[in-house]
Order: structure tokens, then sequence, then C-alpha cells
């Protein structure tokens, strides 16, 4: 079975890994929730294109770094679609720099959008699925919960934090029929990339080509970017009854990178 007609709440999908996993679900017959900030015209856009699907697609404002308004995504999304069967927590930022000079301000953000905001969702949505017999969450972590890269300290420590997170939901939930996963993907080209690009060039003192080539694909063996084609694939796999029994853990999509 799929998980056609299921409801999908992601978070930090106006744009990049977020949204391509909300197209590749609404191509399955999944409805979305869109979830992040962005301008109104191009939200709107992105809904119609959604809908035109044939599925039903929302918008919801909720900031990932305010766990009240987190909650309210979750009860407003039971509201207006009637359940939530699968999260995926996706919203995430960067800052590239060395750790004496990292802003605490960042710190703080990238700790509270990249993973605490992972607990206030499952939080929320976990006795809903558990009352239905059936959930799916999947935190889009990276190859940064497996390995570290310097000047990213708040990062690494986030996504670690995901993937401990991933295993201990995986286990508490594990005889209700939810799943939890994280899926780690390597180098994606989005707009969060080619943000870094230019940070980490100015961090390491190299041009943007030598950042692409000899820093983002260097550990990428295939020499390939991600796509978030890819992405929205593996999420989906991970929503099919062919998963039922893959919780708790994650599945890199890093060309390599982990392997070596
Ligand atoms: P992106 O910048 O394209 O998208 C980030 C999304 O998060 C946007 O929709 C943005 O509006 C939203 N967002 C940011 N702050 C928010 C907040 N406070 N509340 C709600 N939404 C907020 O980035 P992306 O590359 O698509 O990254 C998505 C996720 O994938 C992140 O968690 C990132 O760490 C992870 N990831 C990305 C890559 C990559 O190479 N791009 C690799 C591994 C993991």
């Amino acid at each position: 079975m799929s998980a056609e007609g299921k409801v999908a709440v992601i978070t930090g999908s106006t744009s990049g890994i977020g949204l391509g996993i909300a197209k590749g679900f609404a191509d399955a017959g999944i409805h979305v929730v869109i979830n992040g900030f962005g301008d109104e015209s191009e939200i709107k856009k992105e809904l119609d294109e959604l809908q035109a699907k044939g599925v039903t697609a929302i918008y919801n404002d909720a900031d990932m770094t305010k766990p009240d308004e987190i909650s309210q995504l979750v009860e407003d999304t039971v509201n207006e679609l009637g359940s939530i069967d699968i999260v995926i927590n996706n919203a995430g930022i960067q800052n590239v720099q060395p750790v004496e000079e990292f802003p605490v301000e960042k710190w703080d953000a990238i700790i509270a959008i990249n993973m605490s905001s992972a607990f206030h969702t499952v939080r929320a949505a976990i006795p809903y699925m558990k009352k239905q017999g059936w959930g799916r969450i999947i935190n889009i972590a990276s190859a940064h919960a497996l390995v570290a890269s310097p000047y990213k300290s708040a990062y690494v420590t986030a996504k670690h934090g995901v993937l401990g997170f991933t295993k201990t939901i995986g286990l508490e939930v594990a005889k209700d029929n939810i799943t939890c996963n994280a899926i780690c993907p390597g180098y994606v080209w989005t707009p969060l990339v080619e943000g870094q690009v230019k940070d980490t060039a100015k961090a390491r003192n190299l041009t943007e080509n030598e950042v692409i080539n000899d820093v983002l694909l260097a550990a990428q063996w295939t020499k390939k970017f991600v796509t978030v084609e890819q992405l929205a694939g593996t999420a989906l796999f991970l929503c099919s009854d062919h998963a039922e029994n893959i919780t708790g853990t994650h599945i890199a999509v890093d060309g390599g990178w982990t392997a070596a």
C-alpha cells in the first residue's frame, strides 16, 4: 500500500528540499501542508501548482523557533485536513563561522530550527498518530548528522541531535505502527547550499568554484549533487508499506560521502 490519500506536514517547504518533497508527495496523491518563509505571491503560486496535481495543499506560517506556533501547526492540520499522518521535519538554516566568532543568536536559532522543532512537531503529532494507528515521521538530517566539517559547529551539533532523537522516537512508538527515520543527504543544490558557497569561500579564503569542486563535492564520490527528486523518492519509500520495519535509523543519500 502506498501513502496515497494521507496528510503530510512538511516544515520549511517554501523552498529547496521541502518544496521538492511537497511536489513529489502531491504527485503521489498525498495532501500537503507547506510551511516556511517567503514571498506571499510565490507561496500562492506553489500552492496552485500543488493543487493542480489533484491534492489539497494548504500553507501554514508557523515559525519553527516558536513551540506554540508549532503545536498550532499540528492542530490546524488536523482541523483543516482531518488528520496528520506524516511529519517531515525539514526546516533548517546554516551558519559557517569559526566557533570563537560564532554569534550566540545564530547558535540558538540553528539549535531551535534544525533540532528542537522536530521535538515540538513530534510531541504534538504523536497522540493523533497513535489514535489512528499509523504514522510516519521523517527527519531531514544531513551527512553532518554522521560526520563533521569545520566551522559548522551549531549545524553539526543539531543534526547529530536529530539523529539521536530519531532513534529514541523509533523505539518509543515501535509498537504503534509509527516509524521514525532520518534521511541524511549529502550536498543538494538548493538556496541553502548556494548561500554556503559564498560563506565557505570567505571562511576558507577560496574562490566559489574551488568551494564547489574541492570542498562541497570533494567528499561526494559520485561527483554529483543530490537532487530534491531523489530525496522525495526516498521519503515516499519510507512512507510505503515496504518500509514498515525500518525505524529508528537513517538512510544516507550522499553519493558515498559517509562510506569513506
Ligand atoms: P532552503 O534554504 O532551500 O529551505 C529552508 C526552508 O526552511 C525554507 O522554506 C525556509 O523558509 C524554512 N525556514 C527557515 N527558517 C524557518 C523557521 N524559523 N520557521 C519555518 N521555516 C523556516 O534549504 P534546503 O537546502 O532545502 O534545506 C532543507 C533541510 O535539508 C535543512 O534541514 C537542511 O539542513 C537539510 N539539508 C540540506 C542539504 C543541502 O545540501 N541543501 C544537505 C543536507 C541536509
